[in-house]
């Protein structure tokens, strides 16, 4: 028996509390499947120790551009455009209690009708979700199932299918999703699994997959308790699997690792493989330069005359559009010196190369390639795989020759790679932001990344034909790349110096 809650469209079964607190919805539902901690601080945690990331913007930005894909002439707002049968709901807000004693809330962005029998008549509403990202997750699934049941709830009808859109180069594609009872099982477990973790008064331990935390809003509160209490996932190159392995073996902390001998290690890693054992050397040693905020050298002999002797060299670094594969921009620094010398800031000169359409590559492979030919000894140092796959693959494109790819593919240097190959730094990763602010650069924008880069440019790009809202923003992401391009360089200095 179901009774109308005092809060519009609402409905729960007569005798149940109306829980107000700790309210379960599809966002906490979201922050819980990507990371039980994550669901727990958004309830708990302190707002001021949370960090802005683009992310939920660029999601936001991607939602909207599917959306209007489905757009048409019939649509209406709200449960009133259900009833009247349209084609598109926007904004439904939903609220069923799909777990015992708990009342779900889900705000769901947009319904589609298709065929069946609803309460309003020979049509019922399926969930419409747009996805970032390579693949169908577990989060997509298990979202599209929440809408699923809650729609049932409030139509009377199964959902068999929710959709899925995603970009696809420019074009918007669409995937059916079947919900089945084994998903709304999973669903309803995952449930009783949250509601149980945010009743606790403890949060639920850190994640090992650290990699999640990287875009995460929390990872400064919780990067500073994994240091306190010497998480193992806080050590460059330990996943869950080896933190499990390690902690079989007696090794639950930093401190442990640091000072067991790495040959031991060896022995009591290798019961579980051989190739277990191959890693503990290396981690051994991140563990000790991590405790002792020392810097280790590998190798003695550093053998990086490329660009030692070299009179000048390029930095490169390329911003990116992942879901339509699209470099909006190449940026250049010419250092007209050898980089054993003092590094004089004046004759450096950036250069951004914009790349407005896709698939209007000619003028810009142009560009570059004058720019490179005019300083053909030059070196061209990056940082990661990224750049020279890209430019490699723009000039194969544009129909460079066999001898000019080779030659330019000889030009590049991996600093990255080097750093890997020769040091062992007190850092949490290799990425260019940790290493650069290890040795003292620092960024001129505060809390700028990739992401953030790329929201400027989705919002530039659009309103460039319109109006000038985002006009600064061109000059936020140049900068953004000629700090990038800096601190590529000055992490090849210091490699250098050392
Ligand atoms: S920073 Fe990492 S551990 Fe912390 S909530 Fe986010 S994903 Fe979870």
């Amino acid at each position: 028996m179901e009774k109308l809650c005092y809060e519009r469209n609402t409905h729960y079964s007569l005798g149940m509390k109306c829980k107000k607190s700790k309210q379960i919805n599809n966002h906490l539902l979201r922050s819980w499947i990507q990371c039980k901690r994550k669901a727990w601080l958004e309830i708990y945690g302190d707002k001021h120790k949370k960090l802005w990331t683009a992310h939920s913007s660029l999601q936001l930005n991607h939602q909207i551009d599917c959306f209007h894909h489905l757009s048409q002439k019939n649509y209406g707002i709200g449960i009133q455009a259900c009833k009247d049968g349209k084609n598109i709901a926007y904004g439904i807000r939903l609220k069923y209690p799909l777990i015992e004693n708990r009342i779900i809330k889900g705000n769901l962005p947009l319904l589609r009708k298709t065929s069946g029998e609803s309460i309003w008549g020979k049509f019922s509403y399926q969930p419409v979700l747009a996805r970032q990202g390579k693949k169908v997750t577990r989060e997509h699934r298990l979202i599209l199932a929440m809408g699923g049941l809650l729609i049932k709830s409030l139509q009377k009808y199964k959902v068999s299918a929710g959709l899925l859109l995603h970009k696809e180069n420019e074009n918007i594609k669409i995937e059916k999703i079947r919900l089945t009872d084994k998903l709304n099982q999973e669903l309803i477990d995952a449930l009783l699994s949250l509601e149980k973790d945010i009743e606790s008064s403890n949060p639920p331990p850190i994640t090992s997959n650290r990699k999640k935390c990287t875009i995460c809003s929390w990872r400064k509160d919780c990067a500073s308790v994994a240091i306190k209490e010497g998480n193992l996932s806080e050590v460059s190159g330990i996943g869950a699997k080896r933190e499990l392995l390690l902690s079989k073996v007696g090794i639950n902390n930093i401190e442990d690792l640091s000072k067991i001998e790495h040959s031991k290690l060896r022995e009591k890693l290798e019961i579980f493989g051989t190739h277990h054992g191959d890693i503990s050397k290396q981690i051994v040693l991140q563990s000790k330069a991590q405790v002792t905020n020392k810097a280790i050298k590998l190798k003695q002999e550093i053998l990086i005359n490329d660009f030692t002797k070299s009179k000048g060299l390029f930095i490169y670094d390329i911003e990116s559009d992942p879901d339509i594969k699209h470099d909006f921009l190449h940026g250049f620094i010419r250092l007209p010196n050898n980089l054993t010398n003092e590094i004089d800031f004046k004759t450096i000169k950036y250069s951004p190369l914009l790349n407005f359409e896709k698939n209007n590559e000619s003028f810009l492979w142009k560009r570059i390639k004058r720019k490179l030919n005019h300083n053909k000894e030059f070196p061209i140092l990056h940082y990661g795989e990224t750049e020279p796959i890209s430019l490699l693959r723009l000039a194969e494109r544009q129909g460079a020759k066999t001898h000019e790819i080779e030659s330019l593919k000889k030009r590049f240097i991996d600093i990255h790679l080097l750093i890997r190959e020769y040091w062992c730094l007190p850092v949490r990763n290799y990425g260019l932001k940790s290493i650069a602010e290890w040795i003292g650069f620092e960024w001129k924008q505060s809390n700028v990344d990739g992401a953030r880069a790329l929201l400027w440019w989705r919002q530039w790009k659009k309103s460039r034909k319109l109006n000038n809202m985002y006009s600064k923003n061109l000059n936020s992401i140049f900068e953004y790349n000629r700090d990038d391009c800096l601190a590529t360089l000055m992490i090849a200095k210091w490699l250098i110096d050392q």
